[in-house]
């Protein structure tokens, strides 16, 4: 497995303004801050959302499109590089107003009504996202 021991640095703590795309407000807060490696959270809600599936078999994202306001429940993912840019993987849980659940991996498209974030910088050298031949991933490897 590929790992690193990193040690925990700045927590930011905001909120991200109405109408941006969630990934794009999480990113430009990382990028502002010269984040390279972090833990995400966030809460809220979202005027829409968009989530993605990976299919293992066709080794391609489904993505399903919520076309309706849901609540935002937990939000949990990080920051890394990807070809030396930062790239954040999330993935989020929402609620419909019947307080039914649906998840997925973040994707563009899902969009701020009102959200929170915490981000914890996380200070060492960082995990590289490169292309993993088993799964067909951008995944984490040590070194390269
Ligand atoms: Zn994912």
């Amino acid at each position: 497995m590929d790992k690193a021991i990193l040690h925990p640095g700045s927590v930011i703590i905001g909120r991200l303004p109405q109408g941006v795309d969630l990934l794009d407000g999480l990113m430009a807060v990382c990028r502002e801050n010269g984040i390279s490696m972090a833990h995400l959270s966030a809460l809220g809600a979202m005027q829409r959302a968009t989530i993605g599936y990976y299919n293992q078999t066709s080794r391609c994202y489904e993505y399903i499109n919520i076309d309706e306001p849901v609540e935002l429940l937990d939000l949990v993912g990080n920051a890394s590089l990807r070809d030396n840019s930062v790239v954040i993987h999330a993935h989020v849980t929402l609620a419909d107003r019947s307080g039914k659940a649906l998840g997925g991996h973040l994707a563009p498209g899902t969009i701020v009504f009102a959200c929170e974030y915490t981000i914890t910088s996380l200070e060492g050298e960082p995990l590289k996202r490169t292309h993993d031949a088993q799964t067909g991933l951008h995944l984490w490897h040590k070194n390269q």
